[in-house]
C-alpha cells in the first residue's frame, strides 16, 4: 500500500497524539521526545507531485510552508532520531530460504522500477544531509546486482554531516564473496554480515532449496582473507529445523574467529506461515548456550538490536536478536529504501512512501528530503507483532531488505 499524504485532520492528529504517544503507545519503550515538531516540518508543496501523478489521494496542507527541509535531525514524532539507512539493492536472490521467499512463483519487481546507481546515490546523499551516518546494503541478495561494488564505492564517497564518510556495510548470503570480497573491501565496505543457518549440507538444501553450502563457506573464508573483521554470521533459529545446531554454530564461529548472531524468526515469509507459538525465542537460545558456555552480557543494547554476550573469557561473542520477544523499537534509528524506491519506516510498515515520482520527475533534493521526513513522521511506536490486529506486510523480507 502506498502511503497517502496527510490531510489537515491527519496532520493535526499527528501533532495532538505526539505527547500522549510518547508515554508508550503500542507498548514500546520510548526515548524522550526531541523538541522538533516533525509534522510541522513536512511541508506539502513538494508532495503535490505525487498527487498530480495520481499516486496519492490526499493532499497535505500548507502549500506555503517553505521551511528548509534539511534543517534539524531526521526525527519521528516520538523523538527517535534516524541515522541508519538500509538499502535493498535488488529483490532477487540465489537462494530461496523458507522464512524469506517462496520456492517458486516469486512476483519479481519490474526491472525498470529498480533504482539506478545514480538514483541510489542521490537518495543517499540527501539522506546523509538529513543526518544518516550508516548505510547497510541488503536485499534480496545485494551481490547479485551487477554494479554492487560500484554502489559501495559511490556510497563510501558520501560524507555524513560530521564530515566523515558514511559507514557502509552489507548483509549477504556470501555466495559471491569469493569473487567480490577483495573489490568490496577496496571500494570501502566497512563490514559484512553473512547468513548461515546450518552447517549440514542436507539441511542447507532443505532450508534454502539450493545446494550451495560450500559456496557460502567459501564466501566466509574469502571475507576473512580480504581482511573484513569482525565478520558476523546471522542465523534464524527455527524449531525442529536448526535449533539443535545452536551450539554447533557457535563452536564453528568461535573456531573461525567469527561473531555468531541468532535472530528470532519474524513474520516476513512469503507464504505467511509464521507461527508465534512455534517460534524459537531468544531466551531459549541463551538457555541452550548457557548449558555449554559461560555467557556474560556486554554493555547496553543502545540502538543495536542484538543483546551481546561474551563467551567464557572471550574474546568471542554471541548475539541474540530478539526482535519479537524483546523488540528494540523504542531505540530504532532505521529507515529502509526498497529496490524500487519506496521508503519504509519499519520492517513491518503497512505503508510505503514513493520517492520515484520526484526522483524521475523534476523534483529537487529538497523535495526528496521533505518526502523522507514525511515518511519518518508517520512511523509507529512499535512493530505490533503481538497486537491482535497485526497484519504481516505484503512484501516478503526479500523485497523489503532485511
Ligand atoms: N540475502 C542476504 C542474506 O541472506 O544475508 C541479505 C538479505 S536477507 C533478507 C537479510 C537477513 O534477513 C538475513 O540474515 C536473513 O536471515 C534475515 N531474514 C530473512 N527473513 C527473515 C525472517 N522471516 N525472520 C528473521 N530474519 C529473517
Ligand atoms: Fe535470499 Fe537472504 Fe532471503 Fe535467503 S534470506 S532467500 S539469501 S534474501
Amino acid at each position: 500500500m502506498k502511503q497517502t499524504l496527510p490531510n489537515p485532520s491527519v496532520r493535526s492528529r499527528i501533532r495532538e497524539t505526539g505527547p500522549r504517544a510518547r508515554a508508550g503507545e503500542d507498548g514500546a519503550t520510548l526515548h524522550p521526545p526531541a523538541a522538533v515538531g516533525v509534522a510541522d516540518a513536512v511541508p506539502a508543496d513538494a508532495l503535490r507531485a505525487l498527487v498530480n501523478d495520481g499516486r496519492a489521494t490526499q493532499v497535505a496542507p500548507s502549500p506555503d510552508d517553505h521551511r528548509d527541509p534539511f534543517d534539524g535531525p531526521l526525527v519521528d514524532r516520538f523523538g527517535r532520531v534516524h541515522r541508519d539507512l538500509r538499502i535493498s539493492l535488488t529483490d532477487r536472490c540465489s537462494l530461496r530460504c523458507t522464512y524469506c521467499m517462496p520456492a517458486e512463483g516469486v512476483p519479481w519487481l519490474e526491472r525498470d522500477s529498480i533504482l539506478t546507481t545514480d538514483e541510489l546515490e542521490r537518495v543517499t546523499r540527501v539522506a546523509a544531509r538529513l543526518g544518516i551516518t550508516e548505510v547497510r546494503l541488503t536485499g534480496g541478495e545485494p551481490l547479485i546486482r551487477k554494479d554492487a561494488v560500484e554502489v559501495v564505492r559511490r556510497m563510501t564517497a558520501i560524507e555524513s554531516l560530521d564530515g566523515r564518510p558514511l559507514e557502509v556495510s552489507m548483509t549477504t548470503n556470501g555466495i559471491l564473496l569469493p569473487k567480490l570480497a577483495p573489490a568490496l573491501r577496496e571500494a570501502g565496505l566497512a563490514r559484512v554480515n553473512i547468513s548461515l543457518d546450518t552447517l549440514r549440507r542436507d539441511r542447507f538444501i532443505e532450508l534454502t532449496r539450493r545446494d550451495k553450502l560450500d559456496e557460502v563457506l567459501d564466501g566466509i573464508r574469502a571475507a576473512k582473507d580480504a581482511g573484513f573483521a569482525p565478520i558476523k554470521i546471522n542465523a534464524v533459529a527455527m524449531r525442529g529445523e536448526n535449533d539443535d545446531e545452536i551450539v554447533d554454530l557457535v563452536r564453528f564461529a568461535v573456531a573461525e574467529g567469527l561473531q555468531m548472531r541468532f535472530i528470532e524468526q519474524m513474520p516476513l515469509d512469503a507464504g505467511h506461515t509464521w507461527n508465534r507459538v512455534e517460534m524459537v525465542e531468544g531466551q531459549e537460545i541463551v538457555d541452550a548456550l548457557s548449558e555449554v558456555y559461560r555467557l556474560t552480557p556486554i554493555g547496553e543494547r543502545g540502538a543495536s538490536p542484538a543483546e551481546v554476550f561474551r563467551i567464557d573469557d572471550g574474546p568471542s561473542t554471541v548475539g541474540v536478536i530478539a526482535s519479537v520477544t524483546a523488540p528494540f523499537c523504542g531505540a530504532c534509528d532505521r529507515v529502509r529504501l526498497t529496490a524500487d524506491g519506496q521508503i519504509r519506516n519499519c520492517l513491518f510498515a503497512r505503508e510505503e512512501t514513493d520517492l520515484v515520482p520526484v526522483l524521475r520527475g523534476d523534483g529537487t533534493d529538497a523535495d526528496l528530503a521533505r518526502i523522507i521526513r514525511f515518511a519518518i513522521a508517520g512511523k509507529r511506536a512499535g512493530h505490533g507483532i503481538d497486537d491482535e490486529g497485526f497484519l504481516q506486510p505484503d512484501r516478503p523480507m526479500s523485497a523489503i531488505g532485511g
